[in-house]
């Protein structure tokens, strides 16, 4: 089946006792047997107790697995539990090498959870393979890679990165959100593990909190279900529904999040008050030839900086009418954000600059609108914000640390 077939008609079989073309909410919390230790089976899972097994989650996560063409998809209650039970795989004494620059919550499982369990981590600049090199350890176990990351959309290469850590006997594991199984499948490009909040694009209606893991190994698959089901990472049955039923269009909105991307990225690089758009479908983007070679479409994330100080960001996006105001993404609706102090005000000014994070960067969601009117909103916006002021100072991409710390947000 072709990737748009298996997203509408993917793994969900139809209800196997009434046909229901819907598959149905198995809200249960266990299975009654026919006798004494022979539990029924659904899809060759034994039902024994549904914070292991769930038919919902069981026609979910089938669907998951095909589209990234995995043998294994695991569905859990949060794109950070689906990454905490990677995580699971570390060894105290191991180390890890981290894409510096990445989801604030993904960030602090790093930092502040499995640092305390004698797990050593380093952040490294996966975009420069050389680094990459440079960072390995005997003791290293896994590379984690975030690409496009979050915010600011640098795209590392994932053959690249997943072949050296081959050669060390490491694992590599993708956070794979931004571009979902429809524009990047990491497991073809030899990831061992591919994660996703499937909060964001999979799910795409902005109304659940859900996650994903999905891989080969069948060893790997045990133990991450393992420490699912004993963490109790689970999702609920009715989240799986509609995670599941968001999944059905998911390859027809990659298409048009990513039309609309492009479209709003290249008018804003045309924008005199814009000093700097990432976008990796565009030509100018550092990440643009890597992201051609791995993407089949470069999604509907774009981060881009005025040129007037870090608080003409928060200025503009007081003047907007067409995108929400929220820290989320991925969402049939457009939103938009202020990273430094939003969805990554948990960093110190000192973390966000190491990360490569500038305090003025602005982070938008595109959504399924018609394009015009966010163009229309964003340059009206602008405008704005440049009227009230007549001059203004360059403020460089990432800012010192005496600069970090001095436009810290407080004073915005
Ligand atoms: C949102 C997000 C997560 C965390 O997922 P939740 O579903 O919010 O727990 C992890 N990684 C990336 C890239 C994200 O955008």
């Amino acid at each position: 089946m072709r990737t748009h077939t298996l997203a509408v008609r993917g793994g969900s079989t139809l209800d196997p006792q009434t046909g229901a073309v819907s598959f149905p909410i198995y809200q249960t919390s266990t299975y009654t047997m026919p006798g004494a230790g022979t539990p029924r089976t659904f899809q060759g899972r034994s039902l024994g107790y549904a914070r292991t097994e769930n038919p919902t989650r069981t026609a979910l996560e089938t669907t998951l697995a095909r589209l990234e063409n995995a043998k294994y998809g695991i569905a859990f209650s949060s794109g950070l539990a689906a990454i905490n039970s990677v995580l699971h795989l570390l060894k105290s004494g191991d180390h890890v090498i981290v894409s510096r620059d990445l989801y604030a919550g993904v960030f602090q499982q790093f930092t502040r959870l499995i640092s305390g369990f004698g797990i050593e981590v380093d952040f490294v600049e996966l975009t420069d393979l050389e680094a990459l090199r440079a960072a390995i350890q005997p003791r290293t176990r896994m590379v984690w890679v975030e690409t496009p990351s979050n915010p600011t959309l640098a795209i590392t290469d994932i053959a690249e990165v997943a072949a050296i850590a081959k050669q060390q006997d490491m694992l590599t594991v993708v956070d794979s959100t931004f571009a979902t199984p429809i524009l990047q499948r990491p497991l073809e490009m030899g990831a061992d593990v591919v994660v996703h909040s499937a909060t964001k694009y999979i799910n795409g209606h902005a109304d659940v909190i859900s996650g994903v893991v999905a891989t080969n190994d069948s060893g790997l698959a045990d133990e991450i279900r393992f420490v699912q089901d004993i963490a109790g990472a689970v999702p609920s049955p009715m989240d799986c529904f509609l995670v599941a039923r968001g999944l059905q269009t998911l390859a027809l909105r990659m298409e048009r999040h990513s039309e609309n991307a492009l479209k709003l990225a290249m008018v804003l690089e045309a924008n005199e008050h814009v000093a700097r758009v990432r976008y990796p479908g565009l030509d100018s983007d550092p990440g643009h030839e890597v992201a051609k070679r791995q993407m089949t479409g470069f999604g509907g994330m774009v981060s881009f900086e005025l040129k007037g100080p870090a608080s003409d960001a928060i200025l503009l996006l007081n003047n907007l009418n067409h995108f929400d105001l929220a820290t989320s993404l991925g969402g049939v609706r457009s939103m938009i954000c202020h990273p430094a102090s939003m969805t990554h005000s948990s960093m110190t000014p000192e973390q966000r600059f190491d990360s490569g994070l500038p305090d003025g960067l602005i982070r938008m969601s595109v959504g399924l609108e018609d394009v015009e009117d966010l163009i229309e909103d964003l340059d009206q916006a602008i405008k704005q914000v440049y009227r009230r002021t007549t001059s203004y100072v360059h403020s460089p991409l990432v800012p010192s640390p005496a600069a970090a710390r001095a436009a810290s947000l407080k004073r915005l």
